[in-house]
Parts: structure tokens; C-alpha cells; sequence
């Protein structure tokens, strides 16, 4: 129990300071290599919530940059979390199966 204790608190600490290729994901999990972001609907202007948003975010370019350090990225979207169950299960399948977005 300990052991866990001390590892955990690595891996916050890791989080603290994870930057890949100048960008610093949410949530990282270093041993398993997968990282969760959380996206705001209009500061990552969602076409589901914002189809009137012009501006186009770096979404696919940060998977790539993540990608090329061996991660597997896991967005999701503020409007995803009206329906926690399945956020649940959609964190649960990437973190048994892996996937990207
Ligand atoms: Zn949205």
C-alpha cells in the first residue's frame, strides 16, 4: 500500500511538469502512456456546440505531438459530461483498449 501511495505521488508529481512539444496536457498517466484532456465547448470551439466558431483549434496537431512521444490521447468534451455514465465508460474502454480522440 505504500508502494502505490509513493508511486501516485510520482505520478502527480510528474504531471506537474509534463510538457511535450510545448504542450501541457491535462491529465497524464507516464506509466501507461495515455493522456486525458478535457475540452471546453467554447474555448476548443466544439462544431457541435459552436458550429458559428470560425476558429479552428490545434486538437489534431496536439494527438500528433502526443503521438510522437508514444502517447495515446483521450479527448473529452464539456458537453460529453452531461452524460457521465458514458464519459465512465469511455475512459474505462481507453484505459483497457486504448484509442486516440
Ligand atoms: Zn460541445
Amino acid at each position: 500500500m505504500q508502494n502505490i501511495a509513493r508511486l501516485n505521488q510520482q505520478v502527480l508529481r510528474a504531471m506537474e511538469r509534463v510538457v511535450l512539444g510545448g504542450k501541457n496536457p491535462d491529465f497524464v498517466n507516464m506509466l501507461d502512456m495515455k493522456i486525458i484532456e478535457f475540452l471546453g465547448c467554447i474555448w476548443h470551439h466544439c462544431k457541435l456546440c459552436c458550429p458559428d466558431s470560425i476558429k479552428e483549434d490545434d486538437l489534431e496537431e496536439r494527438v500528433e505531438i502526443f503521438g510522437a512521444f508514444g502517447y495515446e490521447t483521450l479527448y473529452i468534451w464539456e458537453h460529453e459530461m452531461a452524460d457521465m455514465e458514458n464519459v465512465i465508460k469511455k475512459v474505462e474502454k481507453f484505459i483497457a483498449e486504448g484509442s486516440s480522440i
